[in-house]
């Protein structure tokens, strides 16, 4: 039998600091995710997540420590960041090949904007503009992506919408997903676990446990939530 009993480990942090001047952001972390699982990371404001994801991304070098991370990455900042002289579709398909186009289209039409691939920037609304930076990423195909607090700009009634997509998208690519957020609520919706960035470590862990739809019973909500 060729089926897995423990699925692949990804060792993505050992003993990471990070140092700005004499803070110690970071300090000797250690994370390790499986292949597929969905994680958050929760911590108050200026705890260092950011900071990690950054790392994770290969936006900054640790100080001390070794970040290892799976070829093709893909990450999604709270704003879009897209270029605004360029199209949506161009935003997308940037520094690809012509041929990524109709994958491009595809990505599109999975986050629900088949019918703006060629409306500029300026003129999306704060949650289709994340769709783009979310379709960008996906048409990548990356094996990890990362998010920093991607829904926190957005109105409440978006944010929810937005939670429906991710949720649906991460499932069917079976993306392994590193989440930053310090809405517990959302943390918990959304991961399979939830790590907690304290004194520059992951100080605690919760592991949620979804029903077979994938939802999570609000009995599972309020517990996990009050452990946070
Ligand atoms: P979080 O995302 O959890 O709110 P950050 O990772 O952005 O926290 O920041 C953690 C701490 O590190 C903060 O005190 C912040 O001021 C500091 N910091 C982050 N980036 C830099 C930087 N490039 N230079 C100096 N200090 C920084
Ligand atoms: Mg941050």
């Amino acid at each position: 039998m060729s089926r897995r009993s423990v699925a692949d480990m990804l060792q993505l942090a050992t003993g990471v600091s990070r140092f700005f001047g004499a803070q110690r952001v970071l300090d000797g972390l250690d994370l390790t995710v499986e292949e597929g699982e969905v994680v958050a990371l929760l911590g108050r404001s200026g705890s260092g997540k950011s900071t990690l994801l950054r790392l994770l991304a290969g936006l900054d070098k640790p100080d001390a420590g070794q970040v290892t991370v799976p070829d093709g990455v893909g990450v999604v900042f709270q704003e879009a960041r897209l270029f605004p002289w360029l199209d949506v579709l161009d935003n997308v398909t940037i520094g690809l090949p012509r041929t990524a186009r109709a994958a491009a289209l595809d990505a599109l039409a999975e986050v629900g904007l088949a019918d703006k691939s060629r409306a500029w920037p300026l003129t999306l609304s704060g949650g289709e503009a994340q769709r783009v930076a979310l379709a960008r990423a996906l048409v990548r195909e990356p094996r990890l992506m990362l998010f920093d607090e991607p829904f926190g700009a957005l109105d409440a009634l978006t944010r929810i919408a937005m939670h429906q997509l991710v949720v649906r998208i991460w499932a069917r690519h079976a993306t392994t997903v590193v989440l930053v957020t310090h809405d517990v609520d959302e943390a918990v919706l959304l991961a399979d676990r939830v790590l907690v960035l304290d004194g520059g470590r992951i100080a605690h862990q919760v592991t949620v446990t979804r029903a077979a739809d994938g939802s999570v019973p609000a009995t599972e909500l309020l517990d996990r939530r009050a452990e946070l």
